[in-house]
């Protein structure tokens, strides 16, 4: 692997990828959406149990590649708990870090900060940004969300 690969693997993907984490449906969630990324072959669907504002449990099902999968993975761990505010101000720094690469006050996104490395790969920011998309439009009551159309 080149050193920027390598950059891109860092352990924490590649273990989230090996043992994803809420990798399971949700019998009692009350939101769902579909996230599809044609470009790649990732395709998920996002569960979400919410609580007035509070989202209580989140989990996520589906075949991709190894980032977008690790990045399910960790944003289910991420936003178990938070607010739906807190979810969308998670959204936004996320891609920001996508986009450039600054993971900006790195306490507000802890572990996703591995997934800073992907901002010099194009193509892999929509894999690593699907299951956020998914979790926006299941919060907003959407049931499908597809990377070209977004
Ligand atoms: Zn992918």
């Amino acid at each position: 692997m080149s050193d920027d690969l390598n950059d891109l693997y860092q352990e924490v993907i590649l273990d989230h990828n090996r043992n994803p984490r809420n990798f399971r449906a949700l019998p009692d969630a009350n939101r769902r959406a579909e996230g599809d990324n044609p470009l790649c072959g990732d395709h998920f669907t996002v569960f979400l149990k919410l609580d007035n504002d509070i989202i209580r449990d989140v989990s996520f099902q589906g075949a991709g590649c190894a980032i977008s999968k690790a990045s399910a993975s960790m944003m289910t761990e991420h936003l178990k708990g938070k607010t739906v505010a807190q979810a969308r101000d998670c959204f936004a720094r996320f891609q920001r870090m996508l986009a450039t690469g600054e993971t900006g006050d790195e306490e507000a996104l802890g572990s996703l900060c591995a997934l800073g490395g992907v901002h010099k790969f194009p193509m892999r920011v929509k894999c690593a940004i699907l299951s956020w998309h998914a979790m926006l439009a299941g919060l907003q009551g959407e049931g499908k969300v597809s990377t070209e159309k977004a």
